[in-house]
């Protein structure tokens, strides 16, 4: 006898969502939600930021997670 097993699909966010400028601009209206589901609801791991965060590294506010800095951003 087989068990039927409910197997819940979760997404896992990027742990350094909730204090990310990202979440941020992306609140705000002033990042496209692209951003948000290529990365930090889905390849996190491939982010600069997130790369960047784990190693301590200092990165500016406008930096975009495919490491493009965002003249736009960062004149807001
Ligand atoms: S931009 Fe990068 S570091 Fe920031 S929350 Fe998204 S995946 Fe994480």
């Amino acid at each position: 006898m087989s068990k039927n097993i409910n197997r819940k699909i979760t997404i896992r966010k990027c742990r350094w969502y909730e204090v990310c400028p990202m979440k941020r601009y992306y609140e705000a209206g002033k990042l496209d939600k692209k951003w948000i589901e290529l990365y930090c609801l889905g390849d996190w791991h491939k982010c600069v930021r997130y790369r960047m965060e784990e190693m301590g590294k200092p990165h500016p506010d406008w930096m975009l997670p495919d490491g493009t800095l965002s003249d736009i951003l960062r004149k807001d």
